[in-house]
This record gives structure tokens, C-alpha cells and sequence, in this order.
């Protein structure tokens, strides 16, 4: 099985399917629609005549179970980040021998910075050339999804019946924007969209964005003392009176607060923040200090100098996630019954499955057996994509 995943995959990080959030269409490039119809072809040719793709580049397909049985989701991305090229050459590793692996550019993926490899010393192990990523997020993903089915059918396994998704445009978090409920009717559902296939995910932060105007005085400055208000110094100042909680001094459970762009002149300023945090209480907090500090500032100057409007983008999907613990449950028994120990380790970021799960479906995250996601020191285990089919096919055998 190891050399079917193996050659799956590389299959599917041959196709460029990197997403844009510059076109404004659905999907935002058409390239993602390349891979979306290899893919109905290839759940075609398994046998799932239903499968099919939508206008927007969704692929659904059905796979039938036992009677009477639940019914559950399996989903995973098409696209790949932004952050790196979308143009892949892999390079496979077979037996990995625990060695620092240099690549092109300069990128070396140290076990001494990334202590996993030292777990994954004979692994087969699939990496980049070292200029672009890798699209293991979230094709290591679909690779285990299409594998599993492939396996149930072939294999007759007994399971409840299975609906599978692929979805377009999740790393410009779209990803669930045209999904289709009304089809995908299931009881709850998984992400595998994760690294370590021994984590489950079922908390992400609450995001919002909060964008700045600052309103500054211009005068020739040879003449300005004590009327020029400069509005990229008022920026700095906002920015002083925040909390000092950023992406790069927090971690775990620690939100943060992190500016994205900032473009400005004397006369105006620009500026967005992003803002998360797991717990919702922190994250009000966070969100009403920016209001408090936008307050303070048009006092202090008199004037309305500062707007400040503060937009939520996802929720965490905890509370929804709770609902339903045996969700959980399902695959911490499976990860157990592999062998592994499970962790619940809250998402840094969003998930589709916490848009799903305010949306009705309950959808935690579970692991692919990638790593480094979004540059050219990602990597995959091919060994540990094929133990997340067995884990899902214990997984699906609980749920029957
Ligand atoms: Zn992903």
C-alpha cells in the first residue's frame, strides 16, 4: 500500500493548484479545477459513479455503507498556499537515514531544528527541491482520503456511509464559501488538513481583522511646530499602546494581536490588525482595547483622528465541537488502537472545519503525516499517510 500512496501523491503535487486572493472569482484560479477533475475521474474509476465536480471546483462524491448505518464527512483542500510556488518537484527519500536534508537555495531541514525527523529515521519520506513548497498541505490530505476508499471498496470493508469532499480556495479562507449542505448531509464530519497523525484539532482562534485609518494635519514642516499632526506617527503611537502580544512572542494557547500592512503619508495612514485568540472573553478584551485605544487617541488630539472598524472573520469551533464529544472520541479510540498516543493541540489559525461546524457539521481536524506547510521545508511520511488510512479505517469501523 505504501507504494500506491506514494505514487498517489506525487501524482497529485504535479498538478500546480495554488489559490489567489486577488481574482475575485470561484475557484480563484482555474487550475484547481485541474486536479478537481482527475480526481471525479479517478473516484470514477474506484467505482463511485456519483462522484462529480461543481462549477465552483468542489468535488463530492458518496460511497454507500451499511444499512442503517451514520453517515460522515471526509474533506480536504485542492489548493496550496500562497506564501511559496505551486510548482513542485519532489524529491523522494526512501529509508530515511536521520541526516540533515539539504536542498536547493540554501534550505536544509535540520532534525536539530525539526526534532520529528529523529522519529522518522527509515520512513520513506517525500520532500521539495527546496523553491517551492510541497502541497502536502493538503494533498497528503486527499492522498489518504482517495487511498482509504480505494481500500473499503477493494477490500469490502464493512463502514457507515461516507461522503468525501475536496474543497478550492481554503488557504484564502474560502474554502467552505460555496459548500454545498444541502448535498453533503452527514452526521459530522473530519478535516485532514493537520501534521502529526497522532493530534486531533477541535479548537482554532476567533479571528477578526480591525483596519485603521489615521487621520493626520499636513503643513510644509519648515512651518509645523505645533500645528502638523503626522498620521504615520500617530500609527505608531496606536500601536505602542497595544498589548505587546504578537504572532512571534506567543504561542499555545496566547493570542495575539499582529499588524499586516501599513501604507501611509502625513495626511493618512492605513493599517490592518489581525486579532486572535482561543478564548472568546480574551478576544473581546483585545478587540475593545483597540476601541479604547482609538478613543484615547481623538481625545488626546481633539479631533476625530483615528477610525478604527473591527470585522470578526471565523469563530472557534470548541463550543460547537463539544456538542458532540464522541466525535472526538471516534478518533482518539482509533489512535489509540493504532498504537499512538492522542493529543488535542488548539490550531494556531482556521480551519474549514470551524466554518463547517458553525455551519451544522461538527469537524474536527486530524493529522496527514506532513510537516513545515507553506514553504520549501515542507515534507511528508509516506509511512505516516499510510497509518492515517489504517487509523480512519478503525476510525470508520468504531462509527459503523
Ligand atoms: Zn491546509
Amino acid at each position: 500500500m505504501k507504494d500506491i500512496i506514494l505514487k498517489r501523491f506525487l501524482k497529485y503535487v504535479s498538478f500546480d493548484t495554488q489559490s489567489s486572493d486577488s481574482t475575485n472569482t470561484h475557484p480563484s484560479t482555474e487550475k484547481q479545477k485541474e486536479l478537481a477533475k482527475y480526481l471525479v475521474n479517478e473516484l470514477k474509476e474506484l467505482g463511485i459513479d456519483n462522484a462529480f465536480m461543481d462549477d465552483n471546483s468542489y468535488v463530492y462524491a458518496k460511497l454507500d455503507g451499511i444499512k442503517g448505518s451514520k453517515t460522515i464527512g471526509l474533506v480536504a483542500h485542492l489548493d496550496t498556499a500562497l506564501e511559496s510556488s505551486g510548482v513542485v518537484k519532489p524529491n523522494v527519500i526512501e529509508k530515511y537515514d536521520g541526516s540533515p536534508i539539504e536542498l536547493k537555495n540554501g534550505n536544509t531541514i535540520d532534525p536539530v531544528k525539526f526534532p520529528k525527523l529523529t522519529e522518522q529515521v527509515g520512513q520513506t519520506l517525500v520532500t521539495t527541491d527546496g523553491t517551492s513548497l510541497l502541497g502536502a498541505d493538503d494533498k497528503a490530505g486527499i492522498a489518504i482520503i482517495m487511498t482509504l476508499v480505494e481500500k473499503l471498496i477493494k477490500e469490502n470493508i464493512p463502514h457507515p456511509n461516507i461522503f468525501v469532499c475536496f474543497t478550492p480556495d481554503e488557504e484564502i479562507g474560502e474554502g467552505t464559501y460555496l459548500f454545498n449542505y444541502d448535498y453533503f448531509k452527514v452526521d459530522f464530519a473530519y478535516t485532514l488538513d493537520g501534521g502529526n497523525i497522532d493530534i486531533i484539532n477541535y479548537e482554532n482562534f476567533n479571528a477578526a481583522t480591525a483596519f485603521l485609518k489615521f487621520h493626520g494635519k499636513s503643513i510644509h514642516p519648515g512651518s509645523a511646530k505645533g500645528k502638523m499632526v503626522n498620521s504615520q506617527l500617530l500609527a505608531m503611537e496606536f500601536n505602542a499602546l497595544l498589548p505587546n502580544i504578537r504572532p512571534d512572542n506567543t504561542e499555545g494557547y496566547e493570542g495575539f494581536n499582529h499588524i499586516t500592512s501599513i501604507t501611509g503619508s502625513v495626511e493618512e495612514t492605513l493599517a490592518e490588525y489581525i486579532i486572535r485568540n482561543h478564548d472568546m472573553n480574551l478576544f473581546k478584551k483585545q478587540m475593545q482595547e483597540f476601541i479604547d485605544i482609538k478613543d484615547a487617541l481623538n481625545t488626546k488630539y481633539g479631533y476625530n483622528a483615528v477610525e478604527c472598524t473591527i470585522k470578526e472573520s471565523y469563530l472557534n469551533m470548541k463550543e460547537k465541537v463539544l456538542e458532540k464529544p464522541y466525535v472526538l472520541e471516534y478518533a482518539n479510540c482509533a489512535i489509540k488502537q493504532i498504537g499512538l498516543t492522542p493529543k488535542y493541540i488548539p490550531i494556531r489559525g482556521g480551519t474549514d472545519g470551524a466554518r463547517l461546524s458553525f455551519g451544522g457539521i461538527v469537524t474536527p481536524n486530524l493529522g496527514t503525516g506532513s510537516y513545515n506547510h507553506h514553504g520549501p521545508l515542507e515534507y511528508a511520511s509516506i509511512d505516516e499517510m499510510n497509518k492515517m488510512v489504517d487509523i480512519l479505517i478503525i476510525l470508520l469501523n468504531l462509527i459503523k
